[in-house]
């Protein structure tokens, strides 16, 4: 049985005070949510958050890092610095970090394991672009993407991977996949995941992300394949971030 994760990417939104207000609002919200809940904040809020989040069941996460522990580079962040903060988890290969900032499934990889042995749960997103869908390449992209993303992620420790699948044209655009096409490629994630893992593959959570809502979070959840979601934008406010995480609350 896989616990749902429900994980809120922040992005480049809310500094220390808009992040204490989240706080003070969001965690009387989900006391009790049978979902793991996770928010990654700008880095220059962990810190704070992490304060915040104490003796709650809410973890912390960071949005990115650097695969080295220290050294020469300007303006990065290591998964040691991560660690003293309290990050449980860290994103990487955010679809954006791949096109915006040129970000490679070797990166990724280097990335995810470099947190795993900090003890750091790495959450490795990949998904198809519009074009990759539209030319009916969508299920090989993703599956190479798993398959380099992850190249070297020791076999015993699978239940420390958490893998989002995003798919690039849903995300910020309001447009969800489907519960079945997010199904079929989910079921594609498992797939590549079994051929690396083994057996393990079915301890390891899925998450689907792409304009997911509190309307559409409890149909998604249904697939026998999503184990949980990676939200922005719903993630920015406390109530629909909360109504997301109780999706299986029936309401
Ligand atoms: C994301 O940034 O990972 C994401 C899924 O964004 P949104 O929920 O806004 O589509």
């Amino acid at each position: 049985m896989r616990r749902p994760i429900m994980a809120a990417n922040w992005k480049m939104n809310k500094g220390v005070a808009e992040t204490s207000a989240f706080a003070e609002a969001f965690l009387p919200l989900v006391s009790g949510a049978s979902a793991e809940i996770v928010i990654a904040p700008p880095f220059t809020a962990l810190a704070s958050l992490a304060s915040a989040l104490a003796g709650s069941a809410v973890a912390l996460a960071a949005q990115n890092t650097h695969a080295e522990a220290s050294g020469a580079f300007t303006g990065e962040i290591s998964p040691d610095m991560l660690k003293e903060l309290g990050c449980r988890y860290t994103i990487v290969g955010h679809s954006e970090r791949r096109t915006l900032f040129g970000e490679s499934d070797e990166d990724v990889a280097a990335k995810a394991l470099a947190l795993l042995d900090r003890g750091i749960r790495p959450i490795v997103c990949v998904g198809e672009s519009l074009a990759d869908r539209e030319s009916g390449k969508a299920l090989e992209v993703v599956a190479r993407q798993v398959q380099g993303s992850l190249a070297g992620f020791p076999t015993d420790r699978a239940s420390d991977l958490v893998v989002a699948y995003e798919p690039i044209w849903a995300i910020g655009t309001g447009k969800t996949a489907t519960p079945e096409l997010a199904q079929e490629v989910h079921s594609a994630v498992r797939e590549a995941l079994t051929g690396a893992f083994g057996s393990g593959a079915e301890g390891i959570r899925i998450q689907y992300g792409g304009s997911v809502k509190p309307d559409n979070a409890a149909e998604l959840m249904a697939q026998p394949d999503i184990d949980g979601a990676l939200i922005g934008g719903a993630s920015l406010a406390p109530e629909s971030f909360a109504a997301i995480v109780h999706f299986d609350s029936g309401a």
